[in-house]
């Protein structure tokens, strides 16, 4: 025992030429090698509340490089950390290690058998990509976290992860039949099934492999007693190692004995799963009684008529999720009551599902005190329900006016038959040491998750973390429960394995690790012989970040940039593969410092100090942050809020402060001055943007790569217009028309648009009295002391229109979050700002919400809908679509990502190739694949931007689309439109060409003149 405890010390506390190591690698590997201080702080947490320093990250690009990275470790003594989504929540995940993340190359899915029903799998394939796959063939892989769409086959064979459906399909132990593995010292093998002959065989064979098997064997014999009596017989036992597995009555298999393991034993290269039938059709039952307690009473009864997913959710989780106002649509869904089971039956028909689920119905409804039932059957709607349950991790952490709520205590698990008296003992524990949480959980297999207010920032309060965890493990225990039911026990529950199973289990788990890993260098300080769960606190009692000094005054986060950074809790959902808002740039790159977790994490470690050091300056934290496209995807989209659009903002207005910005950053920064200028002669500027040659010198100016095309001014800008035109209902109210940059110098069209539609509304429309600019560009590049200029410029001009309350239409989404988010964060006690946000409408908004008057007028046409990710994120698609609908136009959205322009992103010379991979992810496809019928629709300017420059098609703003429907009668009308602009142009560019060539000779003449006298 002695021996173990020493080896596992030395592990932990390796000193590693880091150096010399990484050169070595760089010279071996195929993948990439960082060491460096960026790469080590981006991978220094993981979704728990740990944090350790890896020594450096390895992204393997295949099985060879990941077995010469192993033997390279082992050469210079450093411990190994493999890494798949890191969204584990005990600890497991960070380590002071070379870390090997698989999530990037080795994620392949090799071969899927159908009639054998296996799938072969790298460790980095995403579960969703293995569904997606395995359903083609109706079968699927049964396991299925919340993190479905980013955790890894190996993460969750590190994990045993369950999930919703492992009522159906069981752990992912039971789903893995091989795998292909590789120790610390160099053997690799394949595991799986043995049965006795094999395993004298491959003893006799002699060897490691032979050692290792039979060093199994005499586990066995020791500890089979032990085994059969101190594991708990409930369905979701996860803490401690699986040697259940080495016995006979469940199959010696030596793969899934390995599940579970933390990556402490060996590393996964390979995994051969088993698959199994997916019921092609699923209803949901929604139960709901007055409280939690009495739902898990009933799981039983309802477990009795086998569905195929049953979870929990009480009333604060509901609360939690309302007060952050997410999942309104699903939440809505639910019927009164306190407390919700969430039954889903699946059968090969709608009708089977459903019949059975009316019988639980009937069943429940005979009952003394019969709950409040809804039976869904619509794909919508059950999407929508799930999606409360789903997002349950982040809608309870950061919840205005709560104290943030932390791991540790999330996920025992006993049998279903205790489930109800365990929670009320559980709670009634949490009310004697005033703590409080929301409870959720896999009810089917009793499996409760929660996040308690632990304080993890001062000594009282840490010391009484650690003794309510000590006390909540007793009691799970005495309910012959487990202490963890699918997360395992990392750091945040290792330590108390002992009452779990006893020191003579501890000592066979010992024993297991040693016969993989003898050098004890996988993962240490993991599961066995482990850390202290209070040891490598993110936070901790000397938690002091550095509190800069801030343009914007986060006044959600106490005034805090640091606050706002530790919002992250690493749930991950940024790194999902496909579909959803956030976030473009790692969706592009599939890098972690490019998503908006690794940016987050960055941000932080910038404020804590100690690896990250040079503050504003730090190059790691400005590359992380620069192919952020300021989409503020996860403003909305990340369950915690994550605000990575404003963060970036934040920091380059520090990290430039006294350097030059670059070419760009001017360029289109300061577009609101140039285009002023410009328009005193739009032509003869067009001729310098436009023409061969000359626009390639212009492109070199401004920074712009020789692949995009600069955008004309118009002709006429509509301030123009509009001062020479009649104004109509001279008596009517008056609603203020935003002339924003980009429609007023670029597409006047669109406010011309606009201006006829709001007339027809019954409105009188005015302009600012003077020529204002929200700033929107600035943010981009930090230019925020301008920024905050400009809008304390909006904030006087428009002084009488705030204070009558003149209600403001704006029609570039990302000028109206500019008033309804940038302004409200940098100006939180200013009450002119509040009023113009609250002013602040885009046209549909104002349509929907303002304009009684208005009837929408038909148009009988298929769109494609492409909202601005602002419009998505901030003020949201429902009144866009809500009066597309009701014009009758039958349209789809089909990105619900970025187009990958995002204001002048797009236009930066090295961003060029990620803004098109990211426009090419859904939205520029879905536009080339659009009949040439179908309106294409997009109210943002670089939207449409980015669709003009990427495909042969138009996009129009709302306005445009609204007048059409209103005032056109020919057939598609848009395309004449752009043929009209495009001849404007061009007469105003030969005009200006005339001109200039007339000019030109004029002077030549004179100074010929000149000198002949
Ligand atoms: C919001 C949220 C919800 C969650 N919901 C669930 C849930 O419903 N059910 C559930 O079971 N879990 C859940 N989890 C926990 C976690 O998502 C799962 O355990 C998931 O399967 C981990 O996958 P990953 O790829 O992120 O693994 P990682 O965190 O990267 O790794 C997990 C473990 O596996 C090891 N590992 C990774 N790759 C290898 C390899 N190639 N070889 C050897 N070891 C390896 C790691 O060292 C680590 O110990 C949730 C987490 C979050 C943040
Ligand atoms: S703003 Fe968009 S690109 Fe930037 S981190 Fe958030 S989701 Fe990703």
């Amino acid at each position: 025992m002695q021996n173990f405890a020493e080896l596992a010390r030395a592990a932990r506390s390796a000193v590693v030429d880091a150096r010399g190591l990484a050169t070595a690698l760089t010279r071996n590997l195929r993948g990439e090698v960082r060491f460096d201080d960026g790469s080590r702080a981006l991978y220094a947490t993981d979704g728990s509340n740990y944090r350790q320093v890896p020594i450096g990250v390895v992204i393997p690009h295949d099985s060879d490089d990941v077995v010469a990275t192993v033997a390279l470790a082992r050469e210079y003594g450093a411990p190994v950390l493999c890494r798949g989504g890191g969204t584990s929540l005990a600890g497991q995940c960070c380590n002071v290690a070379v870390l090997l993340d698989f999530s990037k190359y080795m994620n392949n899915i090799i071969e899927i058998d159908p009639v054998r029903r296996i799938a072969r799998v790298q460790p980095g394939v995403v579960l969703d990509n293995l569904r997606n796959a395995a359903e083609k063939h109706h079968l699927t892989f049964g396991p299925d976290p919340a993190t479905h769409d980013r955790c890894t086959l190996g993460g969750m064979i590190g994990n045993n992860s369950c999930g919703a459906h492992s009522v159906m399909a069981g752990k992912t132990d039971d789903n893995i039949e091989a795998l292909q593995i590789l120790t610390y010292d160099g053997l690799r093998m394949q595991v799986g099934h043995t049965n006795d002959a094999e395993f004298e065989n491959i003893i006799a064979a002699g060897s490691r492999r032979g050692g290792i098997y039979a060093g199994l064997r005499k586990l066995r014999e020791t500890y089979s007693d032990l085994i059969q009596q101190r594991y708990p017989n409930i369905p979701r036992r996860v803490s401690g190692y699986n040697l259940n597995y080495l016995l006979p009555e469940n199959g010696i298999n030596i793969a899934r004995a390995l599940v579970g393991s933390e990556g402490t034993c060996v590393t996964v290269l390979e995994a051969t799963c088993r698959l199994v039938e997916s019921p092609p059709e699923r209803v949901l039952l929604l139960i709901a009684y007055a409280d939690i307690f009495q739902c898990a009473d009933r799981v039983p009864e309802v477990m009795s008529h086998h569905p195929i997913g049953l979870e929990g959710i009480d009333d604060l989780l509901v609360e939690f999720s309302r007060r952050k106002g997410i999942n309104t649509e699903g939440l809505a869904l639910l019927p009164p009551g306190g407390g919700w089971l969430f039954a889903e039956f699946g059968a090969s028909t709608a009708a089977e599902a459903e019949s059975q689920a009316r019988q639980l119905m009937h069943s429940l409804s005979q009952s003394p005190s019969p709950p409040n039932l809804r039976l869904f059957t619509d794909k919508l709607q059950m999407k929508r329900a799930w999606d409360v349950r789903e997002s349950a991790l982040g809608a309870t952490s950061h919840v205005p006016g709560e104290p943030p709520g932390w791991e540790g205590w999330e996920d025992s698990a006993v049998t279903p038959e205790k489930l109800g008296g365990y929670l009320r003992d559980l709670f009634k524990m949490m009310n004697r040491y005033g703590y409080r949480s929301a409870l959720y959980g896999h009810f089917g297999h009793a499996c409760v998750h929660m996040r308690i207010n632990f304080d993890l920032q001062s000594k009282p309060g840490i010391a009484k973390y650690r003794k309510f965890v000590e006390e909540a493990a007793d009691l799970v225990v005495s309910y012959g429960g487990s202490l963890s039911g699918e997360h395992g026990d990392g750091q945040s529950r290792a330590e108390l394995l002992p009452k779990m199973f006893g020191p003579e289990l501890i000592q066979a788990f010992r024993e297991f690790k040693a016969l993989w890993d003898p050098d004890w260098k996988m993962n240490p300080g993991k599961v066995v012989e482990p850390y202290k769960l209070d040891e490598n606190l993110r936070l901790g009692a000397d938690y002091k970040p550095w509190e800069p000094q801030t343009h914007f005054k986060f006044p959600e986060d106490h005034g805090s940039i640091a606050h706002a950074a530790l919002r992250c809790v690493g749930v991950g959902k940024c790194r999902q593969d496909a579909g959803g808002v956030m976030c473009p740039s790692f969706r592009a790159t599939r890098e972690e410092e490019h998503s908006t977790r690794g940016r987050a994490h960055l941000l932080w470690e910038m404020t804590k100090g100690d690896v990250i050091r040079d503050g504003w300056r730090d190059q790691h934290v400005k590359d992380s942050l620069d192919l952020c496209l300021a989409c503020k995807g996860c403003k909305s989209d990340c369950p915690v809020g994550v605000d990575v659009a404003t963060y970036k903002s934040e920091f380059l207005s520090h990290y430039y402060k006294g350097r030059w910005r670059p070419r760009s950053a001017y360029a289109f920064g300061n577009i609101d001055l140039w285009a002023r200028l410009a328009s005193h002669l739009p032509g003869l500027v067009n001729l310098t943007t436009q023409l061969p040659w000359l626009r390639d010198i212009s492109k070199l100016a401004a920074g712009i790569p020789s692949e995009r095309s600069i955008p004309a001014f118009a002709p006429q800008t509509f301030r123009q217009w509009f001062r020479r035109r009649q104004p109509r209902n001279p008596e009517a109210a008056p609603v203020l028309l935003w002339p924003d940059t980009f429609n007023n110098y670029f597409l006047p069209d669109t406010a011309k648009a606009a201006v006829e539609v709001l007339e027809s509304a019954g409105y009188r429309v005015v302009l600012p009295k003077a020529k204002l600019c929200c700033g929107r560009p600035l943010y981009d590049w930090g230019m925020l002391d301008r920024a905050k200029r400009l809008l304390l410029e909006t904030l006087d001009t428009l002084h009488n229109e705030i204070a009558q309350g003149i209600p403001m239409v704006v029609l570039e989404p990302s000028c109206a979050t500019v008033f309804r988010d940038e302004m409200l964060n940098l100006f939180p006690k200013d009450e002119r700002a509040r009023r113009l946000s609250q002013q602040t409408f885009l046209l549909s908004e104002f349509l929907e919400k303002k304009a009684k008057n208005f009837s929408p007028p038909q148009l009988a046409r298929k769109a494609l809908v492409h909202g601005h990710c602002h419009h998505k994120s901030v003020m949201r698609m429902t009144d866009e679509e809500a009066l597309l609908r009701k014009m009758g136009i039958d349209f789809q959205t089909p990105a619900p990502g970025c187009c990958g322009m995002a204001g002048a992103f797009g236009f930066e010379k090295q961003k060029y190739d990620v803004s098109v991979a990211i426009g090419e992810l859904e939205l520029l496809p879905a536009v080339r694949k659009a009949s040439y019928e179908t309106l294409i629709i997009a109210d943002g300017f670089s939207c449409r931007e980015q669709i003009a420059q990427c495909t042969n098609r138009r996009a129009l703003h709302l306005a445009q689309v609204i007048r059409m429907a209103a005032q056109e009668r020919k057939p598609y009308p848009e395309r004449h439109q752009f043929e009209k602009q495009q001849a404007e142009l061009r007469k105003s560019m030969k005009r200006a060409g005339a001109g200039l060539i007339a000019i030109t000779a004029g002077l030549s003449l004179l100074w010929a003149l000149r000198r002949r006298t």
